[in-house]
C-alpha cells in the first residue's frame, strides 16, 4: 500500500480526550479518529488481526497481559468499561457482577428471639437504621422489590444490611425482572422503606444463602415508621429461593484459595473464540509504544515494512524505492511506501508513530553504494544492505 492511498493523517500532540498512552498514540498516528472510529490504516490493521484470528494460538502469540476465564479474555486499562474481581494468587477471573466470593460468617449463631415492632422514625436507609437502632449492618435485612417480567410476578429480595445486591446474580435465578412500581409495592402489603417479606402475600421470596445463616435481624415492618427486631428466616417467612445474590467489592476473599480479591477495569478481547479486534488493537497500543509512537510487534503491524525515500539531488531516489517496494511486494511482504517528497525528519516521525517492525530508507547517499539503509523499529542503528539482498536480510 502506498501511503497517499491510504490517506494517513499523523499528527503531533495527543488528543485531549485521550484516557490512555495507548489510544492517544493510534489517534497521533492515524489509526483511530478522536472519537474511536477506525480510519482505512485502521481498518488495515483490524482486517490483518481479523485474519490471523483464526489460528487457535492468535491471542497468545500478541503475549498480552490478559486475564480471563473459560469464557472471556479481558486486558485490564484503568478506560474499561467492564469491572472484574480478580484473584492475583490463583488467578480467579470474573465480572464484577458475578464474581463469588467467600462471605464472612460476620455474626455469631444466636437463638431466635420474639419479634418486636419498633417505631424507627425516618429510618429509610440501611445506614440510617443501624445508626438509630446503635446495631451494625450485618445484623439488618436490606429489601429490594422487582416484578418478574415474564409473569409479572412481584419478586421481594432480601440481602444482609452489609451487602449489596447484584442484579446480574438475581436476574440468572428469576429471569429479566425491573424495579417494582410504588403501586405493586402496595399492592403486595408491603411499604417502601420499610419493607420485609413478613406477611406478604402472592410473592416469590428471594434471599442471599447469608440470611438463613443470620438470626434476629432488623428488618422492615411493612408499616410506615416501623421495623421488626429478631426477624428470623424459617420461622417468620421463607424464601423460594436461597442463593448467592452479592455483590463482591475489592478485599473479599477470593472463592478458591481466600487470597483477597482485586477490582479492575479492563476491556473484553474475546468471548470464547469470538474476537473484538477494536480491543485488540487498544491492548496492543498500550503494551507496545515508547516516547515516539508505537512498536507493534510483527504478528500484529499492518505491515512488515514502512518504506521511505529521502528526495534527492542528483538520483531519482523515489524511482529506486518505487522498484524495491514493487520486489518486495512480490515476494508477499506487507510494505507501507511512504511516497511523499516530504523531508526525512517528517518521514521518519511518521514511522516511529506507526510502528512497523522494519524501516527501509532509500537515500542518495547509500544508493551510490547500491545500498539502503535498514533499522528495526526497536534498535537504535541502521544497517546498510545491498538492494539486492534486502528480501533474503529481511527473512533471516
Ligand atoms: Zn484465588
Amino acid at each position: 500500500m502506498k501511503y497517499r492511498d491510504l490517506n494517513i493523517q499523523t499528527q503531533r500532540e495527543a488528543p485531549n480526550n485521550a484516557r490512555t498512552e495507548g489510544f492517544a498514540f493510534l489517534v497521533r498516528a492515524g489509526y483511530l479518529t478522536r472519537e474511536n472510529v477506525p480510519t482505512q490504516l485502521g481498518q488495515t490493521v483490524l482486517d490483518h488481526l481479523q485474519r490471523q484470528s483464526v489460528d487457535p494460538a492468535f491471542l497468545s502469540q500478541l503475549s498480552l497481559a490478559t486475564i480471563g476465564n473459560d469464557s472471556e479474555t479481558f486486558f485490564p486499562i484503568d478506560s474499561g468499561s467492564v469491572d472484574i474481581a480478580h484473584c492475583p494468587f490463583c488467578k480467579y477471573t470474573e465480572r464484577l457482577e458475578l464474581a463469588r466470593f467467600l462471605k464472612p460468617a460476620g455474626i455469631l449463631h444466636e437463638l431466635p428471639l420474639p419479634l418486636e415492632k419498633v417505631l424507627t422514625p425516618d429510618c429509610h436507609t440501611i445506614e440510617a437504621l443501624a445508626t438509630f437502632l446503635g446495631i451494625p449492618k450485618e445484623k439488618t435485612a436490606k429489601a429490594l422489590m422487582y416484578t418478574r417480567i415474564v409473569d409479572n410476578k412481584f419478586v421481594f429480595v432480601v440481602v444482609r444490611g452489609d451487602m449489596q445486591l447484584s442484579e446480574a446474580k438475581l436476574k440468572a435465578h428469576v429471569g429479566e425482572v425491573r424495579v417494582a412500581t410504588a403501586e405493586e409495592i402496595e399492592r403486595s402489603g408491603a411499604a417502601a422503606g420499610y419493607a420485609s417479606p413478613v406477611g406478604l402475600k402472592d410473592t416469590l421470596v428471594v434471599v442471599d444463602e447469608l440470611i438463613p445463616q443470620s438470626q434476629n435481624l432488623v428488618a422492615g415492618a411493612n408499616e410506615a415508621g416501623y421495623h421488626l427486631k429478631n426477624t428470623n428466616h424459617g420461622r417468620d417467612y421463607r424464601a423460594e429461593i436461597i442463593e448467592d445474590l452479592v455483590r463482591a467489592k475489592a478485599g473479599d476473599a477470593c472463592i478458591n484459595c481466600r487470597h483477597p480479591l482485586s477490582v479492575l477495569s479492563a476491556i473484553v478481547l474475546a468471548t470464547r473464540k469470538t474476537y473484538d479486534v477494536q480491543n485488540i488493537l487498544l491492548a496492543l497500543a498500550e503494551t507496545y509504544h515508547d516516547a515516539k509512537g508505537l512498536t507493534l510487534p510483527h504478528p500484529a503491524a499492518p505491515f512488515d515494512v514502512y518504506l521511505m525515500h529521502v528526495p534527492g539531488k542528483e538520483i531519482d531516489t523515489r524511482a529506486q524505492a518505487e522498484e524495491i517496494y514493487n520486489t518486495l511486494e512480490t515476494a508477499d511482504m506487507r510494505v507501507l511506501f511512504d511516497d511523499r517528497d516530504e523531508r526525512a525528519g517528517v518521514k521518519f516521525n511518521d514511522a516511529d508513530l506507526i510502528g512497523c517492525p522494519i524501516r527501509i530508507t532509500v537515500g542518495e547517499k547509500a544508493l551510490r553504494g547500491g545500498m539502503v539503509e535498514i533499522k528495526a523499529r526497536m534498535a537504535t542503528n541502521n544497517v546498510l544492505v545491498l538492494i539486492a539482498e534486502i528480501a533474503g536480510f529481511l527473512i533471516k
